[in-house]
């Protein structure tokens, strides 16, 4: 399937129509961005990590019964993907707090969730991607009905299920992540986008250590070593 006009250039990644009116190309960039965009970056052969850890992630979550965009995995960079209208939701599941949400409540950092916490943001990065509770999302018409709140909940938290699980027998600690959701041509709710360490936090359960996109917000290292024994353990 070759490539067309372009349509959307993102952070991570730029989606091309095809000639089927129904597929995309997705295309993964080495681009890095932090604190919407406040700190940028890139880094060579990053896109091609994330597209081979999120083609394996999303091989894993359909053999789990978790429907999504992905048709198949063209190459190092592109991905086939179905159409579809983004929810402008990200989900957010947490199992350790950190990050936004030890700043908002002053939870302290690393304390495990005593269940898996469910969040939603706004996507706009003009307002900065706000929290949003279920009657923001009603009142601003991002989901028809409340019953695909609760579908994209039961969604977070089934994905977290399969994915907390794989991890764990890596030793990555599956610390919080982020995910998309699209609505198909026939109107199913298919998770959309990537996952990836930019979209995922990870720990090494043994060392702490940690192997996602705060080594380069936090300037901790190499983030290419990283997303490498991130696949590495993937594919074990
Ligand atoms: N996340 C993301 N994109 C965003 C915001 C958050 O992929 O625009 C992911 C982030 O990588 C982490 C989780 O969602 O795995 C929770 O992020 P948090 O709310 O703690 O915000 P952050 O500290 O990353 O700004």
């Amino acid at each position: 399937m070759e490539k067309q006009s372009l349509l959307y250039e993102g952070k991570a990644k730029r989606l091309y129509e095809t000639e089927d009116e129904n597929l995309l190309v997705a295309e993964f960039k080495d681009d890095l961005t932090a604190g919407n965009a406040a700190k940028k970056g890139s880094e060579e052969g990053k896109g091609a990590l994330n597209c081979k850890i999120s083609t394996q992630l999303f091989a894993l979550l359909e053999k789990g019964g978790i429907k999504t965009h992905l048709v198949k995995t063209l190459d190092d960079n592109n991905q086939l993907i179905k159409a579809v209208k983004i929810i402008p939701i990200e989900v957010v599941v947490r199992n350790i707090a950190t990050g936004s949400l030890t700043k908002r409540l002053g939870i302290k950092d690393g304390t495990e969730l005593p269940f898996t916490l469910v969040e939603f943001y706004y996507k706009d990065d003009s307002l900065n991607d706000p929290i949003i509770n279920d009657q923001h999302c009603i009142m601003m018409d991002l989901v028809k009905s409340e019953s695909d709140l609760e579908e994209l909940k039961r969604l977070g938290r089934e994905i977290n299920v399969i994915m907390k699980r794989f991890f764990a027998e890596r030793r990555l600690s599956l610390v919080d992540f982020k995910v998309e959701f699209g609505v198909d041509a026939e109107g199913n709710i298919l998770l959309s986008d990537e996952i990836s360490p930019d979209s995922c936090r990870f720990w090494d359960m043994d060392t702490n250590e940690k192997l996602d996109k705060d080594i380069f917000r936090q300037d901790l290292g190499n983030v290419k070593v990283a997303y490498e024994e991130v696949l590495r353990r993937i594919l074990k």
